[in-house]
């Protein structure tokens, strides 16, 4: 579904990105992993089109190639992005916020309500007067309005209380078993590994590490050298 071979990406002068590969095969959820600032965000916002994919070998996304496409028409193609921070429309009510990205079908205002309860409580309320965990939600529930082929999540439970955060994993399992495809960046590997059906490691801008998660939870050694602290 998604290809990516050999990608470099830079801010300005300074490349962030040095040769990332990774594969998502329809249904997949892969991890995409590694310590802050190797470039995991970078990966997605160029994967996105937010920022261009500079050499790189490949970049391809349902067998048409994305590098150099806007970020509206990745999403068009079936893109859903969960950003770092959430990003929810302040001003808008949450139902807003979820009306704003409705497309297609599958996923609705309905199949959200099921999904977060919460955000069904909170329909005519603005996004800004959310909790963290609602927001994030939110970002969750607006991504899905767009019934993404492939649905990104950066973080999604970073800075969230424990019990709103396993509220957020179940959500994120619930959807898996709806056969979404999947990209995930998150810290907590006990609650992502089990959901995962590979990882892909970064160090540096570079993939230094792609296996199965089992092989990862089980290697101490492997786990202490790309992502310990
Ligand atoms: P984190 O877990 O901290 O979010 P990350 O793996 O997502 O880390 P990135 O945010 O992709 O890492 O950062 C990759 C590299 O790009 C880092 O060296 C970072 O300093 C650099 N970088 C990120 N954002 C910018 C920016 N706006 N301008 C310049 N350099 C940046």
């Amino acid at each position: 579904m998604l290809e990516a071979r050999g990608i470099e990406s830079f801010y300005g002068p300074s490349q962030a990105l040095f040769g990332v590969d990774l594969t998502v095969a329809e249904g997949a959820m892969v991890a995409l992993l590694g310590r802050n600032g190797m470039g995991k965000t970078t990966t997605i916002r160029t994967i996105c089109g937010l920022m261009p994919a500079r050499g790189g070998s490949l970049l391809s996304f349902l067998g048409k190639d994305i590098r150099g496409l806007p970020a509206f028409r990745v999403a068009q193609l079936g893109v859903g992005l969960v950003p770092e921070g959430r990003r929810c429309f302040p001003n808008l009510t949450v139902g807003e916020n979820l009306l704003a990205t409705a497309r297609g079908a599958g996923w609705d205002m309905k199949a959200v309500a099921a999904l977060f309860p919460k955000l069904e409580e909170r329909r005519d309320q603005s996004a800004r007067t959310l909790s963290g965990g609602e927001q994030q939600m939110l970002a969750i529930g607006r991504a899905l309005m767009t019934n993404p082929r492939l649905l990104i999540l950066d973080e999604a439970t970073e800075g969230l209380a424990p019990v709103v955060r396993q509220e957020i994993w179940a959500a994120i399992a619930a959807v898996r078993q709806r056969g979404q495809s999947i990209l995930i960046v998150d810290k907590n590997l006990k609650d992502l590994l089990p959901l995962a059906d590979a990882c892909v490691i970064l160090e540096k801008g570079h993939t230094v590490w792609q296996g199965r998660p089992d092989d990862l939870a089980a290697d101490a050694a492997l786990q202490d050298r790309y992502l310990g602290v």
